[in-house]
């Protein structure tokens, strides 16, 4: 629960009637072998993505439902608040009493995610909290962040910052890029404060996260010490990744061309505190499509959380992306999906029966 960032109320029902070792073993039982890898993550033991699809096609087909690829859905019906079936995009309707919309958020609109879900559930009445993008890349305002392109830092803390106060933060891996920061820390850390944007909130860079700024400076003392005579940018070149030397001056107003020796109190105390606090104003974040997740989408309280069906149209139900529901990376978003729609699926056996 602690990684769902929008609604995880909603989700008790759904992720507690199929959770993600409910999701194992059933593609265990489909005969997709599992592996368990970092922080849990699980994957097909094969490597391969094709696996899974074969493994739930196969399924499908025993199950005999018929498959209608390339068959974009185009209108959900409903006569009097109650489904009657969907319009395809040949304009033939296909009659039925439960259509279950999964047709995920707005994001990489070339697998076929192209919002048409929010789309036809607000033709159906239902209210669409506005998709923003989540665990999406941020752009900076800085220009001098083009000549860190392609720095990836470990392990460093990044906070953001609205108003003074510290609104998230998150530890791991930073890259940076031609237009700002991506990497695990950031996208992350995107999904927790993407409500405020685009309001420019400050990013506050530690590169030293387990060091105080005082033990920093001691070991500053120590390495000038050892470096006597040298300019400052060759004394600090094993702590500092070399691209991030030149902005040393940008960040400190420090000339990196002074010698060790000539750089006062003050001025290293400076650097001490410049390290753990580079600073970077956020102007936004990368577009909907560049995003891995859409927050957002169908209001979860016009939804039944115990059978995913609408409150407002008898047989239509929702799973996936598409509801007003987003977690943090990790597995989480995909479980989710598959929660949610095994919930939709023995719903709709009931209301079938
Ligand atoms: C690059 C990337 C990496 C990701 N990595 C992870 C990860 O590691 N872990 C994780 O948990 N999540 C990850 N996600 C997110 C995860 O993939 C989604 O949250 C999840 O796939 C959502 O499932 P869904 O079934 O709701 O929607 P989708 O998987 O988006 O599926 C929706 C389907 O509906 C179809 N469709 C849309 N409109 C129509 C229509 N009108 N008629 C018929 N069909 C339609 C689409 O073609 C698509 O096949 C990643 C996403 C991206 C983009």
């Amino acid at each position: 629960m602690n990684n769902i960032v929008n609604n995880g109320k909603f989700l008790y029902a759904s992720l507690n009637r199929f959770d993600n070792h409910s999701l194992v073993s059933f593609f265990n039982s489909l005969g997709v072998k599992t592996k368990v890898e970092n922080d849990n993550r699980v994957f097909p033991a094969s490597d391969r993505a094709e696996e899974i699809i074969s493994a739930l096609h196969d399924y499908l087909h025993k199950s005999r439902v018929e498959i209608k690829f390339n068959s974009a859905v185009k209108k959900v019906l409903a006569v009097n608040n109650r489904v009657s079936g969907v319009i395809i995009d040949d304009n033939n309707k296909v009659a039925g009493e439960n259509v279950l919309i999964a047709t995920g958020g707005l994001s990489y609109k070339h697998t076929g995610s192209t919002g048409d879900g929010f789309r036809m559930a607000k033709e159906l009445g239902h209210f669409i909290e506005p998709p923003r993008p989540a665990l999406v890349p941020l752009v900076a305002g800085e220009k001098w962040v083009r000549q860190l392109q392609g720095l990836s830092l470990q392990n460093i803390n990044v906070q953001a910052v609205l108003r003074e106060k510290v609104i998230a933060e998150q530890i791991g891996k930073l890259l940076f890029t031609h237009f700002g920061v991506s990497g695990p820390a950031i996208l992350k850390l995107s999904s927790l404060i993407n409500k405020c944007l685009p309001s420019s909130l400050a990013l506050k860079i530690d590169l030293f996260p387990s060091t105080s700024t005082t033990q920093l400076d001691a070991q500053l003392i120590e390495l000038f010490k050892n470096n006597h005579g040298k300019y400052l940018k060759n004394a600090v070149s094993d702590l500092i990744p070399p691209k991030m030397l030149p902005l040393i001056q940008t960040f400190t107003g420090i000339d990196i061309l002074k010698q060790v020796d000539q750089i006062t109190r003050e001025e290293r105390e400076k650097l001490a505190c410049s390290l753990k606090k580079i600073t970077l104003t956020i102007k936004g974040a990368r577009p909907l499509n560049e995003a891995m997740i859409t927050a957002g989408g169908i209001d979860t309280d016009e939804i039944n959380p115990t059978s995913m069906e609408s409150k407002i149209v008898r047989g239509l139900f929702f799973a996936g992306e598409v509801i007003d529901v987003d977690a943090l990376t990790g597995g989480f978003n995909l479980q989710i999906a598959f929660s949610t729609g095994y919930l939709s699926g023995v719903s709709i056996n009931k209301n079938s029966e």
